[in-house]
This record gives C-alpha cells, structure tokens and sequence, in this order.
C-alpha cells in the first residue's frame, strides 16, 4: 500500500521571506524543505556558464538535455545544489543568477525538465516546498498552501540586508528596481506565472516581525493539518 505524504506549500514573489518561513516550519514538523528556486537558479547557473542568454529559448532549449542536476541534504541542513557533479550552492546566489533564473524559467522546456523533479520530491517525502507556482501547479493538491506577500519596498530592504552580510555591495535602489522587474516577469509569463491560488491563504508580512510571521504560518499550517 502506498503511503501518502503530506505538503505545504509557500508560494510568493522574491524576498518574501518563503525560504526563511519554509525551513522552519519543515524543521518544527520534520518534514523536508524544497527551494524550488534552487532548482531554477542551477539551471540559470549553468545556461549562464555555457555563455548562452538566458531569453535565448533555442539555446536553452539546446542545453536543456545535458543538465544533470541532483539535490543533496547534508548535515549542515542546506539543500545543496550538485550540476553535473559539482557543488554549486553558492554559486546560484548571486543578483545576477536571480535574474538569469527568472529568464530561463519562463521557457517551457525547462518547466517541464523540472516538473517530475519536483513532484517526485512531494511523492516520497513529507514536504515543505516554495516557489513561484508550487501551489497552482506543482502540488495542487497539497493540503496547505500559503501565498506569503510583502510590499516590495520591504522585499527589497530584507533582501539588501542579506546581500550587505554576504558582502555583496548593490544599492538599495538597485536591489528594488530588480525586484520588481523580476516580479514583473515572473507574473506576466505566460508558463505558470507567480500567482496566488484561489485555495491558498493569504499572508502579507508587511508589518510584521519575522516570529510574529512564522506564528502566523504556524497557525494556518496547523490548522489546515488539523481537518
Ligand atoms: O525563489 P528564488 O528567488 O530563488 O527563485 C529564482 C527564480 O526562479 C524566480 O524569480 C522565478 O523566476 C523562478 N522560479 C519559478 N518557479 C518556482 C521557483 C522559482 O519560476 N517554483
């Protein structure tokens, strides 16, 4: 008899906060965390590698086949990224591995290269996942889903903090302008573009504090569970 899995699933624009929420509302249940745009990043990574643009869809479409990708979870409790046999967490960390991500995700191809990935991930582990489309697309059935919002002014602000500590020396302006243009492109394509699922919850953490947002998450996640 095959056993049925439970997932949760946070979806959301960039620097939301879905990953931050996401590890430790996985950690708390012992479920397994999924960034799915990790997933996209190393695909964007090694597109960018191959010196190919990332809106170039017969170039993607080219590489598309030679991209091994595995995910690892070591010990450190990262999801660590390994393209075609090399450790490329780091790596897919970058402003402009955000941007290439975004581009390479709007292309067919490559939504499709990642869709039984993903759902396999959901058919033999306990999940938390986010992303863009995980709730409309990936795991429509999942029993929680979560649209996790925020201004972009304060999207951007958590973000440049984060890039300030890993030494990453973008201006906050440029840290909004970006983010807003990756908003913009990723929920205007036309292939699962970022939006709220008419079953998902909303939450926008605006004005909230970082433990008052995974108290709220808490409370749905169990709620929802719970039923
Ligand atoms: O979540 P993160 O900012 O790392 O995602 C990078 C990019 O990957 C997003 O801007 C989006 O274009 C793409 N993505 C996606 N679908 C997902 C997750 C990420 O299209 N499920």
């Amino acid at each position: 008899m095959s056993k049925k899995f439970h997932a949760i699933a946070i979806d959301g624009p960039a620097g939301a906060g879905k990953s931050t929420m996401a590890k430790r509302i996985a950690k708390e249940l012992g479920y397994v965390y999924v960034d799915t745009g990790a997933i996209y990043r190393t695909v964007g990574y090694y597109v960018w590698l191959c010196g190919i643009g990332g809106r170039d869809v017969d170039g993607v479409t080219r590489l598309i086949d030679e991209v091994n990708i595995s995910i690892e979870y070591p010990e450190d409790g990262l999801q660590h990224m390994i393209l075609n046999g090399k450790d490329v967490t780091g790596e897919i960390r970058t402003p402009e591995m955000s941007s290439y991500a975004s581009q390479v995700s709007a292309h067919k191809c490559v939504r499709d290269f990642l869709l039984d990935t993903q759902r396999e991930l959901a058919r033999t582990h306990n999940v938390v996942m986010d992303g863009r489309d995980i709730g409309t697309v990936v795991l429509p059935d999942a029993e929680v889903k979560i649209f996790l919002t925020a201004s972009p002014e304060v999207r951007a602000r958590r973000r440049y903090i984060e890039l300030q500590e890993k030494g990453v020396s973008d201006s906050y302006e440029k840290v909004l302008a970006d983010m807003k243009q990756r908003d913009l492109q990723d929920s205007t394509r036309p292939i699962a573009p970022l939006k709220q699922a008419k079953d998902a919850v909303l939450l926008d953490t605006s004005s909230m504090t970082l433990e008052e947002s995974v108290e709220a998450i808490k409370s749905i996640v169990e709620e929802k569970l719970a039923k």
